[in-house]
């Protein structure tokens, strides 16, 4: 037996989207670490096979990709069927993909507003009602879902002091999720589905690095802890959300921020 804190997923199945890379590349890597099996969804990343096979290799499990955008309610029902086929049951669900635009209030438009809540908001949404649908359908109780939202939904991030990033559709499209987390949660608890919420601070990822040195710079600065986090700093909330030491909580956001909301 091992000794300390131990969270064993071995016989578990879990489905993380946007799972190739940045922080769902991390719960990617956690998960089949604790040795569940993994199906990384992804959009048009060419590399995503290959990721899901190092992570097989690695970690001993059976990991593979799966090509689907999660903004199709179809596909993402399909691809979750066949992914309770080939590599399940499916146990669990970590719903991270997610996208923003960088623009000013006044010259964001409507097709700005659906590229980022048909991600974010709807692609979360499909994602978890076609888990929660495999688990009613098996009328087996059970199965943990967790969106990866932000603090993005409680703050506007800044580019210095008092100056906003201008991102309105993303911080609210958070707000949104963390939100639908609460409302699924509801309504799913009698069928033992859990839906709780990571939100994370500034994490070093594609996201991230593609803003001004002078940016980031400021940003870390406003943390408590003084830096951005890596991915991997995600994946100890999540995991212990998707296992069973986490079966009273539901319906909850979890804030791994560095202590940015406490100013
Ligand atoms: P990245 O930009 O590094 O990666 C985004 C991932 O989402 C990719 O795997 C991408 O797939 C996938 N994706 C995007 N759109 C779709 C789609 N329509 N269908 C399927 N997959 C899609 O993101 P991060 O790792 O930075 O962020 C992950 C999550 O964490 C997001 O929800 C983000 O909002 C949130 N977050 C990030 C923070 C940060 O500081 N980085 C802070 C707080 C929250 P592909 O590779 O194929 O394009």
């Amino acid at each position: 037996m091992p000794s300390g804190f131990n969270i064993n997923f071995s016989g578990k199945c879990v489905i993380v989207t946007g799972g190739n890379r940045g922080i769902g590349y991390a719960l990617s890597r956690a998960c089949a670490k604790a040795g569940a099996s993994i199906a990384i969804i992804y959009r048009s990343s060419a590399d995503a096979e290959e990721v899901a096979e190092k992570i097989s290799k690695e970690f001993s499990v059976k990991a593979k990709a799966y090509k689907c955008d999660v903004q199709d309610d179809a596909l993402v029902t399909a691809t979750f069927k066949k992914i309770d086929d080939e590599l399940g049951p499916v146990t669990g669900l970590i719903a991270n993909a997610g996208v923003s635009v960088v623009k000013p209030a006044v010259d964001l438009t409507a097709e700005d507003f659906r590229k980022v809540y048909d991600v974010n908001v709807l692609g979360v949404f499909n994602s978890a009602r076609a888990a929660a649908k495999l688990w009613i359908d098996r009328k087996v109780k059970g199965g943990s879902i967790v969106f990866t939202s932000s603090m993005s939904s409680q703050i506007i991030n800044q580019v210095g002091t008092s100056q906003p990033l201008t991102q309105a559709f993303y911080n609210s499209s958070k707000a949104a999720v963390s939100n639908l987390a609460k409302a699924l949660a509801a309504e799913w608890a009698p069928h033992g589905i859990r839906v709780n919420t990571l939100s994370p601070g500034y994490v070093n990822t594609d996201q991230t690095s593609i803003m001004d040195k002078a940016i980031r710079d400021h940003q870390a600065a406003n943390t408590v802890l003084g830096r951005f986090a890596e991915p991997d700093e995600m994946t100890g909330q999540t995991i212990l959300l998707l296992s069973d030491y986490a079966s009273y909580m539901t319906g909850g956001e979890y804030f791994v921020d560095g202590g940015q909301l406490i100013w």
